[in-house]
């Protein structure tokens, strides 16, 4: 259950609600003529966060990063930090939106730390409620917590009401997926006595469903009663139907705890009813109460029905997924195509407006016509230039790091899987974590983590072999391509790796930082894909066992 409320309060947050009913299509049009008109740099500035920030509510993903990159540039040339932040934060969101989490929290960082020196607090906040949020999609619950903490505290400092009620909550999700139910219960609780003083019913009605269940689970049962039968009134009120029908089973498991199976079973039917063909979680969910309450009553055909239901709709929840999980990708082709599209013709925009400019310079005086014109030439072949080679950057390459990124290690994979099927070779996969390195970045700045990162993907480089090939798969997180590797070998050229890439301290302006890493490593034997899970299960056993060491994957 989780995931699902992080997501939506992911999408609270993340909307701009800054024209929550006017026509976005039809304001979109408005800013677009605006963006015509010859506005200066401080206007447009305005308009493109403006438009960017509509395209991205109409899913437009594309021009909306588009225009978030023109404004962080303009911003940084009009020395306007403020807006820089904001243009930054707008851009993370769209990645964000894209399940693209780590670039998005790379954007957000950015965002958060050009923010924190100016006087706008709120922008502050939610770039921190950003990063949190971001951490928690990413099932980063500890990462997480720091951010919105901060957030939280943040928002106390300066009476930001609406940015704490949401850091709680989120904090809340924390708690209950960290340390369980218990645990999450003073800060739903929290977080609902503020919701009333703020005298915000659609924000009261969620706290109290989403305080229902824990209530019920820990056994507080006057509480729970009180906050499920609250909450259910008041979702009826507003129409949510999945809170609602989340409630109804909540309820039902209160009833079953009180001694009361027919009130349950009413309360069951009532969910299912609201729940079916709409919300398949919750509607498992109730027939898996209802399973255990026919079986307990002895009523074994029934009780079958509803085993059957669960089951059924598991299956069909995971067809959804894997349905889901095709349609993601094929969307996310388009996008890129469509991405590239919008740049040419963001270039041809351009274009326009200096042949524009060039008509009026042409006007004021044809004797310095010609050398006008071979600037404007220069002047586009170079735009042309950089735009192409970003377009091929943008397809394979990490900028920070010249490395391969994920785009880059799918088409390498593709190849090495046919050349290795060819060739007949073992092959495994690296995944290498930096230990601790988020303190880096908070003792030392971003910049200097950079710094960090760089030198590591470069010592990563000049410590493998020939044919093998680095990839920053993540922050700090390096996927390493090790063809002709038999199993025997793993152990001993990832140890060698690690011991080449941490044996001395990297050395930076903010002085010298010794690091640390760990390594999970597997043989290829079932695809990629499996090779690649196998190896970050290993890394992860490795963090577990208290790092800077090298596991090998079952
Ligand atoms: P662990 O040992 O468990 O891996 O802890 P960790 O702190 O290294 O890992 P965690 O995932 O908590 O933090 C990773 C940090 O890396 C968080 C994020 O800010 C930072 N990061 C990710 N990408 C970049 C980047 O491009 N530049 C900088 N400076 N930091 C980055
Ligand atoms: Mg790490
Ligand atoms: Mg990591």
């Amino acid at each position: 259950m989780g995931p699902v409320f992080v997501i939506a309060v992911a999408f609270v947050l993340f909307s701009p609600a800054l024209y929550a009913d006017s026509g976005p299509l039809i304001e979109l049009e408005a800013v677009e003529a605006e963006l015509m008109q010859d506005v200066d740099d401080e206007q447009r500035l305005s308009l493109l966060l403006r438009r960017g920030q509509l395209a991205r509510g109409l899913g437009r993903y594309a021009q909306a990063k588009v225009d978030a990159r023109e404004a962080i540039e303009l911003a940084e040339t009009l020395g306007s930090p403020e807006k820089r932040g904001r243009a930054l934060h707008l851009l993370g969101t769209v990645k964000a939106e894209q399940g693209r989490l780590a670039e998005a929290i790379d954007t957000f960082f950015e965002a958060r730390e050009i923010l924190a020196d100016t006087d706008d607090h709120a922008g502050h906040g939610r770039a921190l409620m950003a990063i949190g949020v971001a951490y928690l999609m990413a099932e980063e619950y500890r990462g997480g917590r720091d951010y919105l903490e901060e957030a939280r505290a943040l928002a106390e400092t300066h009476g930001l009401d609406g940015l704490k009620l949401a850091a709680i909550n989120n904090l809340a999700i924390v708690a209950q997926n960290l340390e369980g139910m218990e645990a999450s219960l003073s800060l739903y609780q929290e977080a609902l006595d503020l919701a009333r003083a703020q005298d915000n019913q659609p924000e009261v009605a969620r706290v109290l469903a989403l305080l229902c269940q824990p209530l019920v689970e820990t056994g507080q049962l006057d509480d729970a009663e009180a906050a499920c039968l609250e909450g259910k009134d008041l979702l009826d009120e507003l129409g949510s139907l999945r809170l609602r029908a989340g409630v109804g089973v909540n309820l039902a498991r209160l009833r079953l705890a009180q001694g009361e199976p027919d009130q349950a079973e009413a309360h069951l039917r009532e969910a299912v009813d609201l729940a079916e063909g709409k919300v398949p979680t919750v509607e498992r969910d109730a027939h898996r109460v209802l399973y255990e309450l026919y079986e307990e009553r002895g009523d074994y055909r029934l009780a079958l029905e509803a085993y059957q239901r669960v089951h059924a709709l598991n299956e069909s929840m995971l067809a959804e997924d894997r349905r889901r999980e095709s349609a993601r990708l094929e969307a996310q082709y388009e996008l890129d195509r469509s991405e590239r599209e919008i740049e040419l013709l963001e270039l041809d925009r351009q274009l326009a407006a200096v042949r524009m400019q060039r008509q009026r310079w042409m006007l004021w005086g044809t004797g310095s016509g010609l050398i006008i014109l071979s600037f404007v030439a220069f002047f586009i072949w170079r735009v042309y230039r950089a735009r192409a080679q970003r377009g091929e950057e943008l397809a394979a390459r990490d900028p920070l790091t010249g490395l391969l990124n994920r785009r880059g290690f799918t088409i390498l994979a593709d190849l090495e899987a046919s050349r290795g099927q060819r060739e007949g070779y073992t092959k495994a996969i690296a995944m290498a974590d930096i230990d601790h390195f988020k303190p880096i970045n908070d003792q030392y700045g971003h910049a200097i983590g950079d710094t960090v990162l760089k030198v590591i993907s470069d010592r990563l480089q000049n410590n493998v072999r020939g044919f093998d090939s680095v990839i920053r798969w993540g922050g700090e997180e390096f996927l390493i391509m090790l063809p002709r590797v038999a199993e025997a070998e793993c152990f001993e050229l990832a140890s060698r790796l690690l011991e080449a890439v941490t044996r001395d301290p990297v050395e930076t302006e903010a002085g010298s930082i010794p690091i640390q890493m760990t390594i999970g490593i597997a043989q290829v034997t079932d695809g990629f894909d499996d090779a690649v899970a196998r190896a970050d299960e290993a890394l992860y056993e490795g963090k577990r066992a208290g790092r800077n060491r090298v596991i090998v994957a079952d």
